[in-house]
Order: C-alpha cells, then structure tokens, then sequence
C-alpha cells in the first residue's frame, strides 16, 4: 500500500524541493560550462563546429515544439533556414537596397521565419503524419528553386555573400558567443513553453486528441502559435547561418541538413528539451570528427535512427529519465478522500442539460434514434444498455464530438454548439472515455493539470518570457491538480509517467483531471470497467459525493448494482431508443429490462 502523508486540501507538487531542483538543473549548468569555456581551447576548428552546433539548436529547439512535442512529422524545416539565411545574406549585402545593419537583418529573418513557418505550417491543421511531411518536403524545394531562379536578388547558383557581424561580434569566438547566447535565450524561451499549460496541451494534442479538446484545447490556433515561434528561430538561425557560410549557395540547403534536423530531435526524445539538444550536438559532431563518414551522412543517420528506434524508443531523454526507472510501489490501493470535493469544486447555479428527439445515425447504422433525457445538477443520471445501445454515441453528442442528425441537445433552454468539442469545457461540462486517454510520456500531475489549462490567466509570450501571470497560473494549476490527485486518491504516484499506472489508476486519473475543470456536468463513460469489488464501491462513493457537491454526473455503467446504487435516476437504452426511464426501484422492477437486459 502506498504511503499516505499530506491531508492538508492544498498542497504542494512533489519533486520541486530544493534538491530536486538542483538534480534537474544539473544537467544544464554543466552544458553551460562547456559552453562557455569551450574558447578556452583556442581551437579554430573547434570553434566553427560549436558555431554550427549553436545555429542547428537555434533552429532545433523552435523544431522540437513541433515535432517532439506536437508531434507533427515537419521533415523540410530546412525551408525556413534558407529564407532565413537569404533575407539577412541579401539585406546585408546592399545589392538590391541599401545594406542593413546585420542585427537589423536578423530581426528582419525572424520576421520572415515567422510569416512562412505559418505557412509551411497551415497543412498540419487538416493533414496528418506523412502526408504533412510530404508538403513541408514540397515547400523546401520550392524555397530552393526559387533562390536558385531569382538570380537578380539571391544571386541564383553563384550565390550571395553572408555579413560579418560588427565587433565584438565578429572575430570567430566572438561570433559564437553571440550564438551560444541566442541559443541559450532559444533554450530558455523553449523550456518555458514546454513547461506552461502552452507545452502541456501540445503534448495532449499528440497523444490524447480528444481528451485535449475536451479540456478545451483549441488545436489550431495553438499549433500556429508554436509555428509562428518556431519559424521565427529558424529564421534566425538562417541569418546566423549566412555569416557562418560566409557565402551561400541553395546547394548549403541540402536534404541532408533537414534530415540531420529532424533525426536529431528524434533521437533526443519526444517531449524533452535536453534530448533534442544533445542529439543535436551529436548530428552535429559526428561527421566532423570521423572525416571519412562525411560522405555517408545520410547512412549514418539513417542507421543510427533505425538503432535508436529499436533499442531505445524514448530517444536519449529516456536514458536519462532515470528517476522514472525507480520501483513503484507493488500493492497500490486508491483511497478517494470525498471530503475534499468541497475544496476542488465551486458552487455553481443549478442547471440542465436536455436532450429532445435526439438522433444519430452513421449511414444506416441508428447509433441513437430519438432520445429524450434530462440530466440536473447534483444528482447522478444511470444510463445502461446493451453493447451498442448508443451510450457512449450519447456522451459523444453531448460533448459536442458529433453534431446529431435531429433533435436538440440544451443546456438551461439554449442550444449547444455541435461538432465543437473544444467549446464544451467553457461551459464546464467535463467527461472522461470509455478507453482512458492517457498522455503516457507525461507525469500523472501533468496529465491532471491538462484539464484546467482553460483556466490560465496568461498568454503564449507570458509563458516563453516567464512573466508574473504564468507563474500564478502555474502555481494555481499545480496546486489544484495535486487536490484532484487527493481527492481521487493518487497524490503519491503525482511525479510518475502516466503509462507506469494500473488501469484502475487511470480511471481515477481521468476523473482528476476532469475536476480540474470545477465542472457542472461530469460524464463518465464506463468508470467501473476493471476495477475491483472495492475500488467499484470507493467509485461510487465518489461519484454520489461529486453529484453531492452540486454536479450533474451521468454515469455509464455495464454495473448494474452499482448503477443502482449510486443513481438517483437511471434511463436504459436499447438499439438506439429510450427502453425504460425512473428510479432505481422502478427500473429494477421494470418487465421489459429485466428480460432485455438485467436478465432474470
Ligand atoms: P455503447 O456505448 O452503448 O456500447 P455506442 O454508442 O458505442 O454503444 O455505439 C452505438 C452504435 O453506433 C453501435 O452499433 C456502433 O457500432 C455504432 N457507432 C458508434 N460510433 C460509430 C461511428 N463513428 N461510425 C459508425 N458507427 C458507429
Ligand atoms: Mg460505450
């Protein structure tokens, strides 16, 4: 049995102690350090592979938003580069206008990296994995063509010169500090996003779409934001790139380059900043220091993808997330503590949901056909039915995941919006899924803290500059996630990777995280399936609390007793259609369900 230490209602994340804090930021001080004296060694050589390690990460760490994190398959980021590096070569040069400043040029690429990372980034909304990659790959090369076809401004095959940056700037240690200080600013502004509700939701967007949307994660526009973010470093990095090439060539734009991109923050690991950056640095190296492989780069990416993916699918993050390879504790017991409730969930005004002759049908198949059903807050509405009654169907409609093709699902007399589930959350109705829908790689407290990222005060430039607003935010999500986590009895395994858990764990982390949302209507889809005898009466505790503390909670069960337990009213389905509806005792004693249904 796990250890039970906080009772008081607030509380602390686990694993932000001093000392925690100084084991995770280890690792970084000690890159600093390397950074930093890296000069030291006087090495010339040196110096122009630790500048282009710099500008690759510059680019990466803006890459890894997109790819580790959100998971969308962009293999041609080598795009932005070459519109980076030819806006500030071709600024700079004073061949088309007058020659701008150098810093002025950067700016100016940032800009530019923006504008296009948007639009290499608008398929990603309606397209997914390859078929994305396929038109991030489309666009590279039409960057290339087109600066090897605008010979009047990119100079075409012969190519442009890239700026010396003014003093102290420009002898060659001076140029890679001023990269190694924008890479660490990038690092930073990365880190911060993938640590705010921003970076959260990127991942949930990844691995649980649906539970993202339900916790109203609005994916669109926030993949653009991260692509405006990472097409405005990778323009950087272009402009920094042109005065590191010293000239440029659309042949320095090789595929390869977009390869050594995407592999490197593959190799890192999803959902990490350190991992992507020291597969960067290795990609970057490792050519360099075995002269003859320069011509098999492509092998040797290509070979150490494949052994990364089979020996170590987690990417170099997961070697050194060593902390999630420590035992859990083998007899685990959730104890819900429903004398919380009052503590997580606010005191809302009573309210309705009504479904009038509401109907779906997916061709010919009549997954509801004419249901009429009234939920009220603070009581628990049983619905049961054979497999494919139409139940979860339901759930579906109500959340908004489907519009219906009649009839009308109302909150308090006014129509809800269908085929928006992302909208759901903002009237506080929260649900949780037949199939938990689990971020594995993040941490229970991660996972929980999902579901109250509507809540958050600040904005995407709050959170990458580390402002006031995202620390309240961050402060106040944190604490109410680890009150859900006690609430539902799971505050101990907080720190842990989600897909550590039994599945009776995530069932009761779902229900935290749809707390999060202080809902007034909680849906829960079969939250009983494979629990124990008495983990099923700890459930139903809970859920006659929940309904208690003024929720309307409709609970999908095939538990028949404990439907009847715990409902106040119950409504059977059978082939789409309402079968019976009333009290426990009524339904219990119900002719029809007893033969359709209950049996016996
Ligand atoms: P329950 O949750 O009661 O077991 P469902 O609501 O999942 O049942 O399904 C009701 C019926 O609708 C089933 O016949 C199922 O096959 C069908 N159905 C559900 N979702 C879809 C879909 N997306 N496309 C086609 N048929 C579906
Ligand atoms: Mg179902």
């Amino acid at each position: 049995m796990t250890e039970v230490t906080a009772s008081s209602p607030s509380g602390r994340a686990p694993g932000i102690g001093r000392f925690a804090r100084l084991e995770s930021a280890a690792g970084w001080i000690v890159l600093a350090l390397i950074g930093v004296c890296l000069p030291l060694l006087g090495d010339s050589y040196i110096g122009v592979i630790a500048q282009r390690a710099c500008i690759y990460w510059i680019l990466c760490a803006g890459l890894n938003l997109i790819v580790g994190y959100a998971g969308q398959i962009a293999i041609g980021w080598v795009a932005l580069l070459t519109v980076g590096a030819y806006t500030t070569a071709v600024l700079t040069a004073g061949k088309v206008m007058a020659p701008w400043n150098p810093f002025l040029a950067l700016i100016a690429s940032g800009v530019l990296g923006a504008i296009f990372g948007v639009i290499v980034g608008l398929p990603a909304l309606r397209l997914r994995t390859f078929y994305f990659a396929m038109t991030t790959l489309g666009f590279a090369t039409i960057v290339t063509q087109v600066a090897l076809a605008w010979t009047d401004v990119t100079g075409g095959g012969v190519g442009t010169p890239g700026p010396e940056f003014p003093w102290p700037f420009n002898p060659e240690w001076g140029f890679y500090y001023l990269c190694l200080l924008l890479a660490a600013l990038v690092t930073w502004m990365s880190y911060n996003i993938a640590t705010s509700r921003f970076g959260r939701a990127l991942v949930a967007i990844r691995d649980a779409e649906v539970a993202a949307e339900a916790s109203g994660i609005a994916k669109p526009r926030l993949l653009m934001t991260v692509f405006v973010f990472a097409g405005a470093v990778a323009g950087v990095a272009g402009g920094l790139f042109s005065s590191l090439q010293s000239y440029i060539t659309p042949d320095a734009f090789t595929f390869e380059i977009s390869v050594l991109f995407f592999i490197g923050v593959l190799i890192g690991g999803r959902g990490s900043i350190m991992g992507p950056l020291l597969g960067t640095i290795i990609l970057t190296i490792l050519p360099e220091f075995a002269a003859p492989l320069v011509a098999w780069s492509t092998f040797v990416y290509a070979a150490l993808l494949l052994v990364i993916v089979l020996v170590i699918p987690g990417g170099i993050a997961d070697l050194l997330d060593y902390k999630n390879r420590r035992p859990l504790p083998q007899h685990r017991e959730i104890v819900a503590r429903p004398e919380l409730l009052a503590h997580v969930l606010e005191k809302r005004p009573p309210a309705t949901i009504e479904l009038s002759d509401l109907a779906l049908h997916f061709g010919g198949v009549r997954a509801i056909d004419g249901i009429d059903l009234k939920v009220n807050t603070g009581e628990v509405h049983g619905l049961i039915g054979p497999n494919g009654s139409g139940k979860t169907t339901t759930l579906n409609v109500i959340s908004g995941y489907y519009a219906p093709t009649s009839g009308r699902v109302r909150l308090n007399g006014a129509e809800l919006p269908s085929g928006a589930p992302h909208l759901r959350a903002a009237y506080r109705i929260a649900r949780t899924f037949q199939t938990p829908r689990l971020i594995g790689s993040a941490s229970v407290l991660d996972n929980v803290m999902i579901g109250g990222t509507i809540d958050g005060q600040g904005g995407f430039t709050e959170s990458m500059l580390r402002l006031p607003r995202h620390h309240r935010d961050e402060k106040r999500l944190r604490e109410a996630a680890m009150l859900a986590l006690r609430t539902v009895g799971l505050e101990s395994l907080a720190s842990v990777r989600a897909d550590r858990l039994q599945h009776s764990e995530l069932r009761f982390m779902e229900i935290a995280r749809a707390l999060m949302l202080r809902p007034s209507f909680l849906m829960l889809d079969e939250p009983a399936a494979g629990l124990s005898a008495e983990e099923i009466r700890r459930l139903g505790a809970l859920v006659v609390a929940i309904s208690r503390a003024g929720v309307g909670v409709m609970l999908v069960e095939h538990h028949a007793d404990m439907i009847f337990e715990v409902s106040d009213r119950v409504t059977v389905l059978n082939l789409g259609k309402v079968l019976a509806a009333g009290t426990p005792d009524e339904i219990r004693s119900h002719r029809e369900v007893v033969n359709a249904y209950l049996g016996g």
